[in-house]
């Protein structure tokens, strides 16, 4: 079997790795000639948009998948009319747009922040009448890893700030006072069937993700897993899907969803008795699912912009290092760093050392 994956970033790399014991081969389209997915499967080398590439693809494959939801939606509608092709294009699309997304959250009634729609000027003042300050302005696409937004605390701040996030449809958000943010992953695949990882507590650095770990709280649990599972029965959601919420109190409110598997997943790869990404490949290809049990304590790294010494972290047990083989940048995932143990003290003990080796440039 072959799987087209659109996007050859380290979701896709780590989707292949995952799909090869499966006996499944991967194809990427990705327009950057050293894509890192490149090293683990066959890399056709083209824009997202290029007809004749996109075709290419779909004639080579079984089924496509989908490494981020930003992928021009004439292609996704190309592939998915030639090719069984995962997540449906209205999931990629209701996830692409902040709008359509909260609007899905509040129709399945899952706590989101207050809200308004932005596209100009006055729109703006009367959306902050109505959510009030502190609050939140975001670009309804292309945003992520914190880009295209903007928390507003005065009433002074409104004066430049939708022009300054580029005058383009937004949202406005209540600003949540939340104690810290966590997220669930969930798996549908084409049967229905649905699977749930334990929720993550997510650690950010300037608006990039930094350190996950699954924490247990039963109430937490299994208000993330309604939600997770209202979004992707409403969207007939075939594939991996991460959701991110605020915790406050004992309550969750949603933040986002990612239509793909994601960054604060990758401890599953170790972590679990089934990855994120062999569970993905699995729903995509109409397969049961794995199992999401836990393996043991487990913790996650993000390294970012720059490598640590990998002789030194190599030499602490229990340490996983999976290097996207990317150039280091700031600001940039090149690796991350899975850290398991027999018990918390002793995952404690491990990760501190772990952090203490890292030298991100953000
Ligand atoms: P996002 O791109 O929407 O995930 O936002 C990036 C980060 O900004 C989140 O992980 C939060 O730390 C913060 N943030 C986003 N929206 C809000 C909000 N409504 N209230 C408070 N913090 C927020």
């Amino acid at each position: 079997m072959k799987l087209g994956i659109v996007g050859g970033g380290q979701l896709g790399r780590m989707m292949a790795q995952a799909a090869l014991p499966l006996g499944v081969k991967t194809i990427f389209l990705d327009p950057a000639t050293d894509a890192c997915a490149g090293d683990a499967g066959q890399l056709i080398c083209a824009a997202y948009d290029d007809a004749a590439a996109v075709q290419q693809l779909a004639d080579q494959v079984d089924a496509v998948t989908f490494e981020f939801e930003n992928v021009p939606p004439d292609s996704v509608a190309t592939l998915a009319t030639r090719k069984p092709a995962f997540p449906p294009v209205d999931a990629l699309a209701t996830a692409r747009d902040r709008w359509f997304e909260k609007s899905l959250f509040q129709k399945l009634d899952i706590a989101t922040p207050k809200l308004a729609l932005v596209d100009d000027q006055e729109s703006l003042e009367a959306g902050v009448d109505r959510v009030g300050l502190p609050c939140v302005l975001k670009t309804r696409t292309l945003g992520y890893d914190g880009k295209g937004q903007k928390v507003l605390r005065k009433r002074a701040d409104l004066t430049d700030t939708f022009a300054e996030l580029g005058s383009v449809p937004m949202i406005l958000e209540g600003f949540v006072d939340f104690e810290y943010e966590v997220s669930c992953i969930g798996v549908r695949n084409q049967q229905g069937q649905c699977v749930f990882y334990p929720l993550v507590k997510n650690e950010h650095d300037q608006g990039i993700l930094y350190r996950s770990q699954p924490l247990t709280n039963s109430q937490l649990q299994t208000q993330a897993e309604h939600a997770v599972k209202s979004v992707m029965d409403a969207l007939d959601y075939v594939g991996t899907m991460a959701f991110e919420f605020f915790v406050k109190g004992d309550d969750l409110i949603a933040n986002e969803i990612a239509p793909r598997v994601h960054n604060s997943g990758h401890w599953t790869i170790e972590g679990s008795r089934c990855s994120q990404f062999e569970n993905h490949v699995r729903a995509v290809l109409g397969l049961p699912l794995g199992s999401t049990e836990s393996t043991g304590p487990v913790v996650m790294f993000n390294v970012i912009g720059r490598r640590p010494d990998v002789q030194q972290l190599l030499s602490i047990p229990g340490v996983h290092w999976h290097d996207y083989t990317k150039s280091e940048r700031a600001g940039r995932k090149i690796a991350h760093i899975t850290v398991t143990a027999a018990d918390q003290t002793q995952l404690i003990l491990r990760a501190d050392k772990v952090a203490g080796l890292l030298v991100n440039e953000l």
